[in-house]
């Protein structure tokens, strides 16, 4: 009996099943040069191998946002065009000149410092297998074929792996590779399939059929466990299903505090796809979608088309309200096509609300998009990193200065669109009686707020132990800025990830918090802690 702990968990749940080890049939290029007379024969088979992967993708994408994008890849002319410049130029055959146009598309991503644009690179290298395996003419597992309940461990798994996956069979995921943000583990949790990532060396530890028991959530594996073992971790997954069930039930019932005070429970997002994994939550609206994810994911800025696209999407979807945040790149975040300049501290540079003022025309189309979606349903606008009431009003003038030019145009929009603002920076709490004057609304960014107030950077390893939102400085800001809100009688909402810690609830609704946004997966635990806890806060 061997015990593992690891940190990473994708997807909470517990298990107790026979082990599936999972591996890829030999996906290496046969290399070779070839003839100028064989060019046009290779790329052909390239060609032909294209077409047998959009026909597998195009059944797929029709039920899901993440093939419609990896369709959207195969067909990219530039990868078409650099894989035929390699076979026409360089005489690779077609599997030479697939692997390395794969390996260099895939590697640009994985360079980034940005978690979620280095994961973007399993979606290319995900492609490259499907092409390869089409290019070899050999099939690859299918994981929608077991026939009785496994724990599937594998070095890593891909979006296409995990789409037919059926949680009647599938009971657990382990994986050597792959982060918690990748589209693996967003499909694990839409499932409730429990996950761990970042499992070292799993594959040598475990044979074919050996029993293995998980708690994804305490990060625990236990290998070949006894009678007794086995035993405990059937009671604990009993009782984490009745657990779920009676969080479910919860659903139905409004986040009202024992008191009465009516909490809103919101959802944070990046695209539209996390937008239908959270309403099934019963939320109140989406208090935090990321623009940036939308401008990450794209190969040059979305136009002001494409932005409306999909902005009015997530209005549609969502029920009661969208809270769009305006770009907020820089510090960690970036974009391949809008290199920024080296900075010694990027988190004090030139980065969100202060890029889209230094860029008017760019900002414009954003708000033009956002402004346009406001006529489908109840869109609001939410400014990142305001730091002077100088900010706050020249990205409030765009505002107006958008809706004026769409009004000449004939444009629909909402004329009574909110404006709110982060509250993430040490002169937005000090500020805070001033601001609440001139927003609609607050929304506290606890994730920069304790990495500024605290001279603390919210992703060194080395501080991290120094890195707390309970931290005294930061819950005074929180309580000042609750009231400073209240008493101009404007909402106060909470986006930084301690909104979706159980444990801050409690101290939050006694201070008055209005609205709590999170990650989907927090929601059910959050949502029970409000209805039992009792709100001392009034607006
Ligand atoms: C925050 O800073 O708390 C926040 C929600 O924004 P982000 O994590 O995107 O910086
Ligand atoms: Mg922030």
């Amino acid at each position: 009996m061997e015990r593992i702990t690891v940190k990473k968990t994708a997807s909470q749940g517990i298990a107790v099943a026979p082990v599936y080890c999972y591996s890829e049939p030999d996906l290496t290029p046969d290399v070779r040069t070839v003839p100028e007379e064989a060019v046009p024969a290779e790329q052909k088979k390239f060609a032909d191998a294209g077409e047998a992967v959009k026909k597998e993708l195009e059944s797929l994408a029709a039920g899901s946002e993440i093939f419609a994008a990896h369709l959207e890849i195969v067909e990219d002319v530039t990868l078409q065009e650099k894989v035929n410049a390699k076979i026409a130029g360089e005489h690779k055959n077609a599997q030479a000149a697939v692997a390395e146009t794969i390996d260099e598309i895939a590697m640009i991503f994985e360079a980034k410092n940005d978690t979620y644009l280095k994961e973007r690179g399993e979606d290319i290298r995900d492609i490259g297998k499907r092409l390869m395996a089409a290019l070899k003419g050999v099939k690859r597992p299918d994981l929608g074929n077991l026939s009785s309940g496994v724990i599937v461990a594998a070095r890593d798994l891909y979006p296409s792996d995990t789409v037919k996956l059926n949680p009647e069979m599938v009971k657990g995921i382990l994986t050597e590779e792959g982060g918690v943000t990748s589209h693996v583990s967003i499909i694990a949790r839409s499932l409730n399939i429990p996950m761990l990532v970042g499992v070292k060396g799993i594959l040598e530890k475990v044979e074919n059929g050996e029993t293995v028991c998980m708690d994804a959530a305490k990060g625990v594996i236990v290998v070949g466990p006894d009678e007794a073992v086995i035993a405990e971790y059937q009671a604990k997954k009993a009782a984490y299903q009745e657990e779920r069930v009676r969080l479910e039930a919860l659903r139905e019932r409004p986040a009202v505090t024992k008191d009465g005070k009516r909490i809103l429970l919101c959802a944070n997002v990046g695209n539209t796809e996390e937008i239908r994994q959270a309403l099934p939550m019963k939320i109140d609206g989406i208090g935090l979608f990321r623009s940036e994810f939308l401008y990450m994911e794209s190969t040059h800025f979305p136009t002001e088309e494409e932005q409306v696209r999909v902005y009015k999407e997530a209005a549609e979807l969502c029920p009661e309200e969208l809270t769009i945040r305006t770009l907020d790149i820089g510090g960690d975040k970036e974009l391949s096509y809008f290199p920024l300049e080296k900075e010694e501290n990027p988190f004090l540079g030139w980065r969100a609300i202060r890029i889209s003022l230094d860029r008017k025309e760019m900002f414009k189309e954003q708000i033009r998009a956002i402004l346009r979606a406001s006529a489908f349903g109840h869109v609001r606008i939410l400014f990142p990193m305001i730091v002077s009431l100088e900010e706050l009003r020249e990205a409030k003038d765009v505002v107006e200065e958008c809706k004026r030019e769409l009004a000449q145009e004939g444009i629909a929009f909402d004329e009574k669109v909110e404006t709110g603002m982060m509250m993430e920076t040490p002169a937005s709490v000090l500020l805070a009686e001033e601001f609440a004057k001139e927003a609609d609304f607050f929304s506290i960014g606890t994730n920069d707020l304790t990495q500024y107030l605290l001279a603390v950077d919210r992703g060194n390893p080395r501080v991290a132990d120094r890195y707390s939102y309970f931290h005294p400085a930061v819950v005074k800001a929180i309580r000042q800025i609750i009231e400073a809100g209240h008493r101009e009688g404007i909402r106060v909402g909470m986006c930084g990830e301690m909104a979706g810690d159980p444990k801050a609830v409690e101290m939050l609704l006694e201070m008055g918090l209005d609205e709590f946004s999170m990650a989907a997966g927090s929601i059910d635990y959050v949502r029970t802690q409000i209805v039992n806890a009792v709100s001392l806060g009034n607006i």
